[in-house]
Order: C-alpha cells, then structure tokens, then sequence
C-alpha cells in the first residue's frame, strides 16, 4: 500500500490515517488542497473491500472537493473523509464520537459533513467533540435537497446546449441511484413533465418514487441500456467505464454520483461518441453550496448561488465545443485556474 505513489494522489496536502481501538473507528482524512480555505468535504461510510480502495477513494473525492469548492466561487479548499465499515451499522454513537475528535486534531483546516452513508444525526454526534464539522440540523441542514436542484438545472442546461429547448417536458430520464438526492431529483424532473426510468437496490425507495412519481423500475444492470435522452447516475462512482459505455443510448450524462467517469479516458469516449457529458463535481455542487452559508444561513441566497450552476455548465459546454475539448478537461482548467490564482495571492 503507497499514498505518496498512488495513482490518485494529486499532491494532496495531508491524509491522516485515524484508529479508535475503543469504537472500532477506521478512518482516512484527505485534505488535498486549502488555497482558497479550509478544506470543506462530506465523510462516506462503505464497507470497502479493501483498505486501497479506501484510499482511492478518499484521494479522488477529496481532489474533487477542491474542484467543486474552486468552480461554485467558494472559499473553501476540498477535503473528505471515509469510514470503513457498514453503512447499515446501528452502534453509531461510538464511532462518530471518535470521529469528531479525529477532525478536531485537525485543528480545523477540514470541516466535515454528511455523505453516502452518513446522515445528518451523525455529525450532529460528531459536532459533540469537534466544532468543525456542517450541514447541522437548525442550521444548513440536509444538502442533498439543494444537491438535486443544482443537477435538475445542470439536466436543463445540458439539453438547453445540445438541443437548444428550455423544456424537459416529454424527455425520457434514467436515474441510477433513488437516495436522498435521486429523491429529489426525480421530483423537480416529474414536475416538469419529464418520464422516468428508475433503479436502486433499496426496494422501498424504489417504491416511494414509483408512487410519487409514476417512475418505471429497472433492474440495477438494466439502466445503461434504456433508450433515453438523459442517464443521471446518482449512486456511486465510476459507472462510466469501459462495460457500461457501450451500452449507453442517452445523448446526456448528467447527474449527481461523484467521480463519475472510471478514468479521464472515459470523458473522451463519450466526446467521440457525441455523448453530452456535465462534469460532476460542477453539476453537484448545490449542497456544498448550501453548507457554505453555514453560518449565517440563508435559504434565498443558497438558492440563488445554487441557480449559477445552470451558466457555469453553459459556458463549459460552449468553450469545450469551440475548443473541441472534453467537458470535464475544460471544468478541470477552469478550476485549476481558480485554484493557482488563489495560492499567489
Ligand atoms: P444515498 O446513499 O442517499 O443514495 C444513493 C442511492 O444509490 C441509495 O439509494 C443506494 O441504495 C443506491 N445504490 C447504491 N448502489 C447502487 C447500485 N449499484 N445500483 C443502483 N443503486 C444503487 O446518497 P446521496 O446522498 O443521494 O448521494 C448520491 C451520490 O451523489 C453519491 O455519489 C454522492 O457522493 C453524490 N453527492 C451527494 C451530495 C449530497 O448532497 N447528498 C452532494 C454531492 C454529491
């Protein structure tokens, strides 16, 4: 096992390894980059197979956070933690404790939140050892409802750019992944008249949006394949890859799973392929945004600062067109660019 070596190390600033022996905490804390301030990023619990795919995973989404942050005009640096172990662990009280003490070690230049299975009562337990944590109850609260606005926004910009209507009255939507964010998701896009092709391995989220939202279910194998005009991934990473590519009928991939593309490689194929692909640390930035107002919340000016995810894919989508470059190379530079003018300053 190598961090310094790693394919995804991006010369990440500091990654601390944290052991509780008394709760069982396994932790990694990634902080990749802090030019434009304190790294801010959600912590993920899985039961990862292995402690390298652990690593890789906080290195990437971390390096991701960093992106985000630059690109929706925060000051904020990237960041995030994982916790290896079950999400569907009960015996939570423990493990957050010792997770809240490991982030205050950290003296605050990481502030964490919620992500895949971490709720917001976990941090609340968290916030008991450590002020730096967000996205409180009573506070900026939940994100994933703000999360799904600022990619049913990016979902309108993609069509708006590659078909030139304001509408997605009609259009046929596959969503992988109906959790706190999919719920959402397929809300704004039902309310909108959009049809809905859905698949999850929970049942009863599959259920509550089949009901709610008139959804079709699939099986999870059988999402790529359906004869869309959008695929949302809005459940883990690295779907687009080499086996499902192939498979894709959509013209748009836009949704919120971080880490989407399986390798940069992959954005290229989707070029070739004439697949409109929205980067998605840009498209998914609606709840980090929301937990940026933290402090002095401020429903009305989240929204808004939400909202700007529409022109910012716009613009991406129009310079990698003038520029025949991938969607994701130009976000990269855009950010980059951000990020660079922040440490000389
Ligand atoms: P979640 O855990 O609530 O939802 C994920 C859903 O995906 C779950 O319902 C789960 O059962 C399902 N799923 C898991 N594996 C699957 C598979 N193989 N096939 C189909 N479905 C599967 O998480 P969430 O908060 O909704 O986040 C979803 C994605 O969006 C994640 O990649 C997360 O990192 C990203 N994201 C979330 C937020 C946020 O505000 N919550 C912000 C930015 C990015």
């Amino acid at each position: 096992m190598t961090v310094f070596n790693h394919v995804s190390f991006d010369d990440h600033e500091n990654v601390v390894f944290c052991h509780d022996k008394q709760s069982g905490l396994k932790a990694i804390i990634a902080v990749h980059n802090t030019n434009l301030g304190p790294a801010v990023g959600g912590c993920r619990m899985w039961n990862y197979n292995s402690d390298d795919e652990a690593i890789n995973d906080v290195l990437r989404l971390s390096r991701g956070m960093t992106y985000k942050n630059a690109l929706a005009g925060l000051t904020m640096g990237g960041g995030k933690a994982v916790i290896i172990a079950d999400p569907k662990t009960t015996d939570r009280e423990a493990l957050f404790l010792a997770f809240g003490r490991a982030i205050n070690k950290l003296g605050g230049t990481y502030y964490s939140a919620e992500d895949v299975g971490v709720s917001t009562s976990d941090i609340m337990i968290a916030n008991r050892e450590t002020p730096y944590v967000a996205g409180l109850e009573g506070k900026s609260g939940d994100p994933s409802p703000y999360t799904a606005l600022g990619t049913y926004l990016g979902i309108k910009a993609a069509v708006k750019h590659q078909r030139g209507v304001d509408s997605l009255k009609g259009l046929k939507i596959s969503v992988q992944g109906v959790g706190h964010v999919g719920y959402y998701l397929c809300k704004h896009l039902h309310e909108e008249g959009a049809e809905l092709i859905v698949t999850d391995i929970h049942q009863a989220s599959l259920d509550k949006v089949a009901t709610e939202f008139g959804a079709k279910i699939v099986a999870p194998e059988d999402i790529y394949a359906q004869e869309v005009d959008v695929y949302a991934p809005c459940a883990l990473g690295a779907t687009i890859n080499d086996t499902t590519i192939p498979l894709l009928k959509a013209s748009i991939v836009a949704g919120c799973a971080n880490n989407q593309l399986a390798e940069v490689r992959h954005g290229e194929k989707l070029k070739q392929m004439g697949v409109l692909y929205a980067p998605d640390y840009v498209i998914n930035a609606g709840g980090i945004i929301n937990v940026s107002f933290e402090s002095d919340y401020d429903a009305a000016k989240s929204t808004a600062k939400v909202e700007k995810i529409y022109d910012t894919l716009l613009q991406i989508f129009s310079k990698a067109d003038e520029e025949n470059r991938t969607t994701a190379d130009v976000a990269d530079e855009m950010a980059k660019h951000i990020i660079d003018a922040a440490a000389k300053s």
